[in-house]
C-alpha cells in the first residue's frame, strides 16, 4: 500500500487518517449495528465511539428514517452498488447542530451521503460504509440564490405600494382570459374603478395620506374577491379586476359590494379621518370585443360614465 512500510504501520496510518479526515465514517454490520464511528461522528453527534460501537444504528439515532434507510442499504447489501442521497432529496440523515459562522442561517448541518459495499475476503458483502459530506455551505448559497430569485419574481410581477398584480403582469393576465375565452367561450368580466376626487385627498391630507388611502383600497378589494379573481393597480388610484367564469350581473354584485365596502371604510392616517367613495366601470367579454384593449376601453367607458352619473356608482358597458 505505502512504499517501505510494514503492514502495521500501513493499518495504524490508515486508522488515523479515517480518524481525522473532515467526512464522517460510519461501517454497519448487515444487523445495522455500529462497527466503526469516526472523529467526525463522535464531534458532531456528541456521542463517544466507545459509547456507540456495537449499538444498533437506528436506536442510537431514532431520527434516522428506518424504512427508507434500510431500502436504500439493501440494494447495496444486494446489488454490491454505491448508493447516493443529497441534501436537496433529504436535507440531512443525522441532525447535526450547524456551528460554521458563515452559514449560521442554517441551524442544521445539511449532508449529503454515500453507502459503498465493503467485501469480506471472500467477495461477500457483509458491512457496508456510510459516509457523511457536511455541505451546509453550498446548500445556504443555493437556497438564498433560490429566495432572492422568488423575492426578484414577485417584485418584478408586483406593485410595491399595494402588493397587487403590477399593470404590465395584470394585462398579460388579461391577455390569459381572453385567450381562453376565444378557446371555450367561458364567460368573464372586467373592472375598473377609480378613486373619486383623489386629487383632493392628496391635497387635503398629504401625498404620504394618499398612498394610505390606496394600501387600504387594495386591502378592501382583496378582501372582497373570490380566490381565482386577479387584482391589479392599472395606474395612481385606479385598479383592475378580471372575474373568470362571472357575466355583468354577477360582477355589478360583485362591483356593488365592493363599492359599498369602501364607502363604508374609514383610512386613519395621523390625526385625519379620511372618507372617500369610487366609481366602478364593468364590461362583460363578448363576441364584440375582439382583443385585450377593446375589453379594457369598454370597462374604461363604463368607468367614464359613472363618474359623469355623479360618481360613487357602477356602470355596465354594453357596445350597442
Ligand atoms: P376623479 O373623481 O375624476 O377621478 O378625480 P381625481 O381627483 O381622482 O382625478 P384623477 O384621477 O385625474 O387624479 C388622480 C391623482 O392621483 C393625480 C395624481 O397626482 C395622484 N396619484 C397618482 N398616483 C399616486 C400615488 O401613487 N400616490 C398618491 N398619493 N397620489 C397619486
Ligand atoms: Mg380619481
Ligand atoms: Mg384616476
Amino acid at each position: 500500500m505505502t512504499k517501505g512500510n510494514d503492514f502495521l504501520s500501513d493499518f495504524h496510518w490508515l486508522m488515523d487518517v479515517l480518524q481525522h479526515i473532515d467526512v464522517g465514517l460510519v461501517i454497519l454490520d448487515s444487523k445495522f449495528d455500529i462497527q466503526l464511528w469516526n472523529a467526525f461522528m463522535q464531534n458532531h453527534s456528541s456521542q463517544a465511539a466507545s459509547d456507540i460501537l456495537g449499538k444498533n444504528i437506528f436506536e442510537a439515532f431514532p431520527e434516522l428514517p428506518e424504512p427508507w434507510f434500510r431500502r436504500k442499504a439493501q440494494t447495496v447489501f444486494e446489488l454490491q452498488n454505491q448508493a447516493f442521497t443529497t441534501w436537496e432529496q433529504r436535507p440531512y440523515l443525522f441532525r447535526f447542530k450547524n456551528y460554521r459562522p458563515i452559514t449560521s442561517l442554517a441551524e442544521f448541518m445539511y449532508q449529503n451521503s454515500t453507502i459503498i459495499p465493503l467485501k469480506d475476503t471472500r467477495g461477500e458483502v457483509d458491512h457496508i460504509c456510510l459516509i457523511v459530506y457536511d455541505v451546509t455551505e453550498v446548500a445556504v448559497n443555493r437556497i438564498q440564490i433560490q429566495k432572492a430569485n422568488e423575492k426578484l419574481r414577485y417584485l418584478s410581477r408586483t406593485d410595491g405600494l399595494t402588493g397587487l398584480l403590477n399593470r404590465k403582469t395584470w394585462e398579460s393576465e388579461l391577455d390569459t382570459e381572453f385567450e381562453r375565452f376565444k378557446r371555450n367561450q367561458h364567460t368573464a368580466s372586467l373592472i375598473m374603478f377609480d378613486i373619486d376626487h383623489f386629487k383632493k385627498i392628496n391635497d387635503n391630507y398629504g401625498h404620504p395620506a394618499g398612498d394610505e388611502v390606496i394600501r387600504q383600497t387594495a386591502k378592501v378589494l382583496l378582501d372582497n374577491l373570490r380566490a381565482i379573481d386577479i387584482a391589479g393597480r392599472y395606474g395612481g388610484e385606479e385598479f383592475a379586476v378580471i372575474l373568470t367564469d362571472t357575466n355583468s350581473e354577477g360582477a355589478l354584485v360583485v362591483a356593488e359590494r365592493l363599492r359599498n365596502a369602501i364607502g363604508n371604510h374609514t383610512v386613519h392616517y395621523e390625526d385625519f379621518v379620511i372618507d372617500y367613495t369610487i366609481s366602478i366601470g364593468i364590461s362583460e367579454i363578448g363576441s364584440d370585443i375582439n382583443n385585450k384593449t377593446n375589453w379594457i376601453d369598454c370597462a374604461d367607458k363604463g368607468l367614464y360614465q359613472a363618474k359623469n352619473n355623479g360618481r360613487n356608482n357602477s356602470v355596465v358597458y354594453r357596445e350597442s
